[in-house]
């Protein structure tokens, strides 16, 4: 043991030396209370034996310093020399900080013995030092990657920021989720998973700064704080770095792997709280994930209000139904060549009454989203049928009443049972509904349900109509083991068709292949007479758009039907 003894009287500070070096001991030696503190700090011994009476600094002064200065976790025994040990003395001793006492004069036997009990002391204390540095390690790291966890991130998060405050530093957070995390679990196994995320994090390290502080959130989230960052383009530099280190390819258990990142970027300033920066991030990651992922982007005030916004739109949405804010408009369809009505598209319409008309195309997502869907399009398909057993169709032929649907809808084990049960309920003919689902929800559905669901329809003598048909890459095979009805041309095409000869040519096509697959073929958006010009010339049997008839109210397609009806039977 290294023994530091402090003592002013030379001749007793040699009579303790000796004995302690032929006890095996190294000495460090003391003439008074100051230098025994100065060595102290510089030599860190395992024992320190203190004179209680000495000149200026006594035993117990020196202790209490020492004491003060070491801190818990430096906990070196301490013992007092003395030659009266009073019950006073001792218990001053203890307050000090001492552990034992020793009288003067002393046996060796003694001294070896009391310097036995204290090394066992101090072994006790290095275990329960190290033990509880070992409890911290794996209370505050993440056991897979190493890096440290959201419980330390939370900690840490505090720290560095009262710290920023301080100095006026700015602080980056970035918040990094990996992009299709989950298929690559689902496709190579969680074992492939994790060697996944371990790669990730050693990637991350080599990215920052060794003062930076990196952490794993949870699944596949990890987060970083850049530590005095002069500007927040420096964040965004880095995170380019990160989006580009973690999209090359991975090696793992011998799979090739090619993964991404989006990342959200937020600083403090200006962000004015821990849980304002980590909102923020937030934020800006939910916005890099809808630009497309393996990206990243700025936390922006605008961003904020578009998020909050949408947070808006969400709740008021799930009051939307029982507060009587939908109704329906009916878009007719027609034959292009006799200009007679067809059919008729409904449509959604939200009046809110803070927000005013809202599109169905912003919050049709969010209730596919959250699942509103459901009961939304159960209350859509009842009204609907219900107002459409009310309009005299059975005296048009072939006429089709249709109704948008979701594919959450139609993957319901149930769901061709419950529209059938509407047909009974409102009187409709499932020979006159045409349900419509865009071609994006049926390439993005499973194959195996969707097609069963469909199938049960067509059963039931329900037709089928695949909307914004050419935006969304449906393979033709898939198209011809379906049984469809109908195609509808997407609105951009058509639109295009007398300025971009693309368009034209992809009309034509789409023409010719819903002609050739036998199906019916509508061209949605058609908003001037050139576009209807050109539709005919091209032999498009049926269409719909602004130039031909706005979505409107059941008042008025009751009348344009009866005014049908009625100069049609005035011809004949
Ligand atoms: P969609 O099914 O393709 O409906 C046609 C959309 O094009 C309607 O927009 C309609 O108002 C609009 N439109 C019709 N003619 C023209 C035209 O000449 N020019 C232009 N620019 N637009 C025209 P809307 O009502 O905003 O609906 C947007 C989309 O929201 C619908 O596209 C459909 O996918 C969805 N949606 C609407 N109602 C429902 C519904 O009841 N259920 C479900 N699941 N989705 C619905
Ligand atoms: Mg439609
Ligand atoms: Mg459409």
């Amino acid at each position: 043991m290294q023994i530091l003894i402090a003592d002013d009287s030379r001749t007793n500070l040699a009579i303790l030396t000796d004995a302690l070096q032929k006890l095996g001991h190294s000495v460090i030696p003391a003439h008074n209370g100051q230098e025994a503190i100065q060595l102290f700090q510089e030599k860190r011994p395992d024992l320190i034996i203190l004179d209680v009476m000495m000149e200026g600094l006594d035993g117990f002064a020196c202790a209490r310093k020492i004491r003060q200065l070491g801190g818990d976790e430096e906990w070196i025994p301490i013992i007092f020399l003395s030659s009266s040990t009073d019950d006073e003395s001792i218990a001053k001793g203890i307050d000090a900080g001492g552990d034992d006492y020793l009288t003067k004069p002393f046996s060796d036997i003694t001294l070896a013995a009391k310097i036995k009990a204290m090394q066992r002391i101090a072994d006790m204390r290095q275990k329960l030092f190290d033990t509880t540095q070992k409890l911290y390690l794996l209370s505050s790291t993440d056991t897979l990657t190493g890096v440290y966890n959201r419980h330390q991130f939370d900690r840490s998060l505090k720290e560095i920021l009262a710290a920023a405050n301080r100095h006026h530093y700015i602080t980056g957070l970035l918040f990094i989720d990996l992009d299709h995390f989950k298929n690559i679990n689902d496709t190579f196994g969680h074992q492939v998973g994790d060697l996944l995320l371990i790669e990730v994090a050693s990637r991350l390290k080599a990215c920052v700064r060794s003062n930076d502080f990196i952490a794993r959130l949870g699944g596949d989230e990890f987060a970083i704080l850049l530590n005095e960052i002069e500007r927040p383009e420096d964040a965004g530099n880095i995170a380019q770095k990160i989006v580009n280190t973690l999209s090359f390819d991975y090696n793992l258990d011998e799979h090739n792997i090619r993964s991404g990142a989006s990342i959200g970027i937020a600083c403090y300033p200006p962000s004015k709280t821990a849980e304002e920066l980590i909102l923020n991030a937030d934020v800006a990651m939910y916005h890099a994930k809808a630009t497309g992922r393996n990206n990243y982007q700025h936390f922006t005030e605008e961003l904020n209000e578009k998020y909050k916004k949408q947070l808006n739109l969400e709740h008021a949405l799930k009051f939307a139904l029982e507060r009587k804010e939908f109704f329906l408009t009916y878009q007719p369809i027609f034959d292009l060549k006799t200009r007679n009505i067809v059919g008729i598209e409904t449509l959604l319409c939200w009046d809110h009454p803070q927000f005013g008309l809202v599109s169905p195309s912003i919050f049709i997502p969010i209730a596919e989203e959250t699942g509103l869907i459901i009961d939304i399009g159960n209350w859509i398909l009842r009204t609907a049928c219900h107002q459409a057993s009310l309009w005299p169709l059975d005296q048009i032929k072939n006429f089709k009443f249709a109704i948008n649907i979701s594919s959450r809808q139609l993957l319901r084990e149930n769901f061709a049972t419950q529209v059938m049960t509407i047909l009974n309920d409102t009187g409709l003919s499932p020979q006159q509904l045409e349900l419509e689902l865009t071609e994006t929800a049926m390439m993005t559905s499973t194959a195996g349900s969707f097609k069963e669901g469909i199938i049960k329809l067509h059963e039931c003598g329900i037709s089928i109509s695949i909307d914004d048909f050419g935006t969304g890459y449906s393979s033709l095979t898939r198209l011809k083991h379906l049984p469809i009805n109908t195609l509808k041309i997407d609105k951009s095409f058509i639109q295009d068709s007398t300025t971009n000869p693309n368009s034209a040519i992809i009309v034509n096509c789409l023409i010719a292949l819903g002609k050739n697959l036998k199906l019916n073929v509508i061209a949605e958006g058609i908003e001037t007479q050139k576009q209807l010009d050109f539709l005919i010339e091209k032999g498009c049997p049926q269409g719909q758009g602004f130039s031909l008839s706005r979505p409107v109210d059941k008042e008025q397609i009751e009348k344009l039907l009866k005014k049908q009806i009625y100069e049609r039977t005035n011809s004949e």
